[in-house]
């Protein structure tokens, strides 16, 4: 591939078409979505593939709202309106799906996805797997006549596919209906189905770095403690913007990343268990815990590709740091499938230990 030299990639960021200034970096995948629009060389199907938290979703929704928008995103139209709403009759948005929990949200569901999930309020479903019954429903929007120029389908984690559903979905994307433009954003693209991915174009994203994150919130902000934020952000524009917004829940990640070092260079078990008992009683909070042991253990990666090592960048190795990260990416998911939580925690915790 040819690479861009800095003045080119200047000039390409500074005369954007539409507005992107609310998104912090991805200037390149960016780029490459105004040029497939701007040149009519608009895919059927996207893939946004890279991490988690970076800030795919967000591009896809505006990358759809764009598509939409008969006045080359103006905002305030009536499309756009309805697409804030998440109400466009053309849009179909996959993203939170009705989970059989006492705390399930319906309005908040209703706000994220918005296609009829009667069928898993009926099933009491309990897990947030993509189903055959959820591509039934929401495909019928797709066949439905559009007033737009586009229908779309946002999908958001479309790894939560199972193979069932995927052939359903794959035969949608063998014919797709006029007009269909889809657009999936995964953070393990390695678990979608192949013959999905060989009939999407991919956009790859990646972390940001430190100093484009800092550069854009110094604009908004001269906040005291934000190269700490930027450093638990860990190259997650999203992530940043949040802690700095939130006080409180600086400081409760500023406490998670101590409670990591210490699990993983204390040897007792004792306290480590008690501290899954009480995460256990949080269930919102498990999935915060492990994305920020995953920024913790990029830390440790980055420590370690720098040379500036110490304390437990320079003890682990290099390949175990890797696979602490893969560990903690399969519990992730297999959290997901309505497995014991306990057991798949303190496994985690016992496979890291002996790792560290
Ligand atoms: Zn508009």
């Amino acid at each position: 591939m040819v690479s861009l030299g800095k003045s080119k990639k200047d000039f390409l960021c500074k005369f954007m078409k539409y507005y992107w200034d609310d998104i912090i970096g991805h200037k390149k995948s960016i780029t490459q979505l105004e040029n497939d629009i701007l040149n009519k060389n608009l895919a059927h199907a996207y893939l946004f593939a890279g991490p988690a938290e970076v800030g795919k979703y967000a591009i896809a929704k505006k990358f759809a709202n764009i598509l939409i928008c008969p006045n080359d995103y103006c905002r305030s139209c009536d499309d756009c309106q309805q697409f804030q709403d998440n109400l466009h009759r053309d849009v179909v948005t996959v993203n939170k799906l009705w989970i059989d929990k006492i705390n399930d949200n319906l309005e908040q569901i209703a706000r994220s996805s918005n296609f009829n999930q009667i069928h898993r309020a009926k099933k009491k479903t309990k897990t947030d797997i993509i189903s055959i019954d959820d591509i039934r429903s929401f495909s019928q929007k797709l066949y439905e006549k559009k007033q737009s120029k586009y229908k779309i389908c946002l999908i958001k984690n479309i790894e939560r596919l199972q193979p069932v559903g995927a052939n359903a979905l794959l035969k949608i994307l063998e014919e797709p209906p006029q007009g269909t433009v889809f657009i999936l954003t995964s953070s393990y693209p390695e678990k979608v189905l192949k013959t999905i991915l060989s009939r999407v174009r991919k956009i790859a994203f990646s972390n940001v770095a430190d100093q484009v994150i800092l550069q854009q919130l110094q604009k908004q902000t001269d906040a005291e403690n934000l190269s700490e934020i930027i450093s638990i952000a860990q190259g997650r524009p999203p992530i940043a913007v949040k802690l700095l917004k939130d006080y409180s829940l600086f400081e409760k990640e500023k406490t998670r990343f101590h409670q990591i070092a210490n699990i993983l260079s204390k040897p007792e078990l004792k306290t480590d268990f008690q501290f899954i008992e009480k995460l256990i009683e949080q269930p919102q909070d498990i999935e915060n815990f492990l994305n920020a042991l995953l920024r913790f253990l990029r830390t440790l990666l980055l420590e370690k590709s720098k040379n500036s090592q110490s304390g437990l960048s320079q003890k682990i190795t290099y390949s175990n740091l890797v696979t602490m990260q893969e560990k903690t990416n399969n519990t992730k998911i297999m959290l997901k499938q309505n497995i014991n939580k306990r057991l798949l925690l303190e496994n985690l915790i016992l496979d890291l230990k002996s790792l560290a």
